[in-house]
C-alpha cells in the first residue's frame, strides 16, 4: 500500500506543480514516475470517481481519507491493469470486499455518458501539462553565454512562445532575462545535467515575476522571502541580492526541498546566498531585520490559476477563499511592517479576485498600511510591457477616480492560465511613498 499511502499525500496539497513536487521529493521510497502517473490519472477522473464514491455510499463503510479511496477505485477501474498495486493489507482487503458494488456503479457510470472504455469519457483538458515548459538560466551558477556554449543545446530559436510547437525549438522570453520557453517534450527537464547542477531552474514565467518586480531598479543587499518552500522564487531573488535573502517557511517537510533547493541553486561558495528559516514569518520579529528592504510574500492560495483547477468548483468555496484572503491579508500587513522594507511583492497562483485585488483594496484601506506610506507602484516599475494588469473594477470601492484606478491596476499583473504560456497568476507591488 506504500505506493497508495506516499501518492494520497500529493492528492491531498492543493498548492504547486504535481511534477516538481512528486520529483523534488527526496524522502519517497515508491518510484516518482508511478506516483505522479497515479495521481495526475486520478486527478483527470476525479469527477467520476467522486460520482462512484457518492453512489456506491463505500466512504460510509471504509475508514480512509477520501484520496486514498479515490486513488484505490482510480487503479481498479480507470486503470488498465485494472487492479490494486501492493501486497496483503487490511485497507486493500475490505476495499476488494466491495468490488462488486463498485465494478456496478462504473457499468452504470459508462451507461450514463454512453461510452464503452474509460478513455472515452469526457475530461477536462487539465493537468499539470504546461503549454510551454519555462527554464530560467540559475546565473548564481552559470552565466548565460557560458551556458549555451558548455550545453550545445542546438535548439532553434523562436521570436513567439506561441510557436513553440514541437521540440527543437527555443523562445527567448521577452519579459524576464535569462528565461526561456521550450516545447514541454523537450529533453531539458529534469533529467539533464544542467538541471542536475543547478544551472537551470525549471519555473513557470509568471511566477518569476515577483522576484524581478522586485529588483527592477532597485537593489536589495537583504529580502526576505516570506512563504519560500519550494523555493523557485527564493532562488531567484538569490541571483539579484546583495548580500542574503531570508527564506522563510513554516511547514517543516516542505522546509526540507527548500533547504535542498537552496544548496542546489548557491553551491558550496555561495551558499550564504539564502539563509533558510524554518518559522512561521508572523512569528519573526521586524525589528530583528531592520535592513531588508524588500519581500515577496507569495501565501499559500487556492491554486486556482494552476491547470486543471482553474475550472475547479472547488477552489471557489466562498469560505475557504475568505479563510485564504484573511490569511494573505494577515500575512501582508506583517510583511508592510518590516522597518526598511521599501517594497514588498505581494502574489497569488489564483485566478480569483477575492485573493488578489481585493486583499490588495483591503491593505490599502487599512489605517495601519495607509500610514506606513504604502501605496502600489507605478506601472513602469511593475513590468510595463505586460499587457494584462489588475481588474480595475476591484478598486472601485477605493475611489471614483478613473485616473487613479486606472494607476492602482497598473502596479497589478494578472496572467490567464495556457492563454498567456502558463499558469493563471497575480502579482502586485507596493511601495512606500
Ligand atoms: N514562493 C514559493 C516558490 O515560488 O517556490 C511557493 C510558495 S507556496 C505558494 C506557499 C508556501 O508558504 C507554502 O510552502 C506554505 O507552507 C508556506 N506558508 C504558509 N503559511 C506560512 C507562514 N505563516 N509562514 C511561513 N510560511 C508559510
Amino acid at each position: 500500500m506504500k505506493l497508495y499511502f506516499e501518492a494520497e499525500k500529493f492528492l491531498k496539497q492543493s498548492e504547486g506543480n504535481l511534477q516538481s513536487k512528486v520529483f523534488n521529493d527526496k524522502n519517497l521510497k515508491s518510484n516518482p514516475k508511478h506516483i505522479y502517473a497515479l495521481v495526475y490519472s486520478t486527478l483527470k477522473y476525479k469527477e467520476y470517481i467522486q460520482q462512484i464514491i457518492t453512489k456506491s455510499k463505500i466512504n460510509k463503510q471504509l475508514k480512509i481519507s477520501n484520496e486514498l479511496l479515490a486513488l484505490l477505485i482510480h487503479d481498479l477501474l480507470f486503470s488498465s491493469r485494472g487492479r490494486i498495486e501492493s501486497g496483503k493489507h487490511h485497507i486493500k482487503d475490505s476495499f476488494l470486499a466491495n468490488k462488486t458494488r463498485l465494478q456496478a456503479e462504473f457499468i452504470k457510470l459508462k451507461l450514463k455518458y454512453k461510452v464503452k472504455s474509460v478513455d472515452q469519457l469526457p475530461t477536462v483538458e487539465q493537468d499539470d501539462e504546461t503549454p510551454i515548459r519555462w527554464f530560467r538560466i540559475n546565473t548564481i551558477k552559470i552565466d548565460p553565454e557560458r551556458f549555451f556554449k558548455k550545453h550545445k543545446l542546438n535548439l532553434q530559436p523562436v521570436s513567439r512562445f506561441q510557436d513553440l510547437t514541437k521540440p527543437g525549438l527555443i523562445y527567448q522570453d521577452d519579459h524576464i532575462p535569462n528565461l526561456y520557453g521550450v516545447h514541454p517534450k523537450e529533453k531539458i527537464t529534469t533529467s539533464t545535467e544542467a538541471y542536475k547542477l543547478g544551472e537551470i531552474i525549471i519555473q513557470d514565467r509568471a511566477s518569476c515575476f515577483p522576484a524581478y518586480i522586485l529588483n527592477y531598479k532597485d537593489e536589495h543587499s537583504k529580502i526576505i522571502d516570506a512563504c519560500a518552500a519550494p523555493g523557485n522564487k527564493t532562488s531567484h531573488a538569490a541571483s539579484f541580492v546583495e548580500d542574503v535573502v531570508y527564506a522563510v517557511e513554516k511547514d517543516s517537510k516542505r522546509v526540507g526541498i527548500l533547504k535542498q533547493m537552496s544548496e542546489k541553486a548557491t553551491g558550496k561558495n555561495k551558499k550564504k546566498l539564502i539563509q533558510v528559516l524554518h518559522q512561521d514569518f508572523t512569528t519573526i520579529k521586524p525589528e530583528d531585520y531592520e535592513d531588508v528592504t524588500g519581500l515577496i510574500v507569495d501565501p499559500s492560495c487556492s491554486g486556482s490559476g494552476i491547470f486543471g483547477r482553474a475550472m475547479d468548483e472547488e477552489t471557489k468555496n466562498s469560505d475557504r477563499l475568505e479563510k485564504l484572503a484573511s490569511f494573505q491579508f494577515t500575512i501582508m500587513k506583517h510583511a508592510l511592517s518590516f522597518p526598511g522594507a521599501r517594497k514588498v511583492v505581494y502574489s497569488t497562483c489564483s485566478v480569483h479576485a477575492e485573493e488578489n485585488e481585493r486583499v490588495v483594496v483591503d491593505l490599502l484601506s487599512d489605517e495601519t498600511v495607509k500610514n506606513q506610506g504604502w501605496t502600489l507602484a507605478d506601472r513602469e516599475v511593475v513590468l510595463s510591457t505586460w499587457e494584462r494588469r489588475g481588474i480595475e473594477d476591484e478598486f472601485m470601492t477605493l475611489t471614483r477616480d478613473s485616473e487613479v484606478i486606472k494607476k492602482l491596476a497598473g502596479g497589478c499583473i494578472r496572467t490567464i492560465p495556457k492563454e498567456d504560456g502558463g499558469i493563471g497568476f497575480f502579482a502586485a507591488c507596493f511601495v512606500k511613498k
